[in-house]
């Protein structure tokens, strides 16, 4: 420890009175050049950021820099046992730090950094719905049990008649200064403190009715609008809605997660929708209009003669409404399946009948075989049968 020092304000390169923002300012370029992030591997460069972070701590804090102005770096010898003998766990100094580097690292906080706003947790729930109200959108009640802020302690958590205290251990600045001296040296990770979570106030006595968590859960009602389109499994997102987020930051979401019951007849596929629909032998020969269930209602379509099984035909327009645009819809496929009767009356068959003699007489078709097997082939026929019985 009996290493000279440097005068503190010869590191920063200020005179002896500089005001804040020049110290800030020839801190930052010390900074910025010395960084161990910067400077992978630079023993020496790690000590200049050691130094100038060293002094810019103590400059930057009032009490601090009016204590080395009249003792020199003797006012902190032996005190906290840092690494220089200088304890760097002051929260002001954290604070600079923050400031600093959450700067000129692109504004980003690192994780260590508990307690700033931190946006509270979603909350998920799901509603069933039907078919149809997915296609059309809909409104929906949902019900949640919901982190509301306790009236007994308007939020506080400290029982009536008491008030949170300031937290001993962090100040009440919600951050401790962890020391780590392997790799960054003066540097610190600054975390959320343990003791009361990151908001700076511990409450001695908590509020019974919220047991000092501030928060009461209520049921709440809320609407909730699902647009036309939507599909099984989709999320409607509520902003705003969820869990209260803490240091002061927003709410978290709530996240209804729709589930889309089974229709009976239609089936969907993004945005397209599928049926069947039953065709009549005579429609399917002789062509004529049919009546096709949609989502719209009742459609007449009108099949050409000669439709096969198994022919689909596009309902252009008549899917389902897309989320982005709902006037920009879907198709609706229908397979037209031709029946086959199975009960028929005592005329309708003699009809059939009469029907496949005019188309063929594809009902006779074996027999003719049979018939001509004897006529034509009476010698050959005739004669192997009888070889291979004999
Ligand atoms: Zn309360
Ligand atoms: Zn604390």
């Amino acid at each position: 420890m009996a290493e000279q020092k440097r005068d503190y304000y010869e590191v920063l390169g200020v005179d002896k009175n500089a005001d804040d923002a020049a110290l800030k300012k020839a801190y930052r370029v010390l900074a910025k050049k010395y960084h161990p992030d910067m400077n992978p591997g630079d023993k020496e460069a790690e000590v200049k950021f050691k130094e100038a972070s060293e002094a810019y701590a103590v400059l930057s804090d009032p009490e601090k820099r009016r204590q080395y102005d009249q003792f020199g770096h003797a006012a902190f010898d032996g005190a906290g046992g840092g690494a220089g003998g200088f304890d760097f766990s002051g929260a002001d100094f954290s604070d600079i730090f923050g400031d600093i580097f959450g700067d000129f690292f692109g504004g980003r906080r690192s994780s260590g950094r508990g307690s700033g706003p931190v946006k509270g947790a979603n909350l998920r729930t799901s509603i069933r719905i039907t078919f149809e109200e997915a296609v059309f959108g809909c409104e929906k009640e949902i019900e949640l049990n919901v982190k509301e802020t306790c009236k007994t302690c308007n939020g506080s958590g400290a029982k009536p008649g008491t008030s949170p205290e300031t937290c001993s251990k962090c100040g009440g600045k919600g951050q401790v200064v962890f020391t780590q001296q392997s790799f960054f040296g003066t540097v610190r990770n600054v975390q959320a403190c343990p003791d009361c979570q990151g908001t700076g106030k511990v409450i001695r006595e908590k509020c019974p009715d919220c047991r000092g968590t501030g928060y009461v859960p209520m049921k709440k009602r809320y609407a909730v609008e699902i647009p036309a389109g939507i599909d099984n499994g989709q999320c409607k997102r509520l902003p705003g809605l969820g869990e209260p987020g803490t240091g002061g930051g927003p709410r978290g979401d709530v996240l209804v997660e729709v589930i889309v019951g089974r229709h009976p007849i239609f089936q969907r596929q993004d945005y397209n929708i599928y049926s069947t629909v039953p065709l009549s032998f005579a429609v399917a020969a002789l062509g004529g209009e049919i009546v096709i269930d949609t989502v719209d209602g009742k459609v007449i379509y009108d099949v050409k003669a000669g439709t096969q099984t198994d022919t689909r035909v596009r309902l252009k327009g008549k899917g389902v409404p897309t989320l982005r645009n709902k006037e920009v819809r879907g198709d609706h496929y229908v397979t037209l399946v031709v029946q086959v009767p199975d009960k028929l009356s005592h005329e309708a068959k003699e009809l059939l009948r009469q029907f496949d003699a005019e188309c063929g007489d594809t009902l006779s078709a074996a027999k003719n075989v049979a018939s001509a097997g004897d006529d034509g082939g009476n010698g050959d026929n005739g004669s192997k049968k009888k070889k291979f019985w004999k």
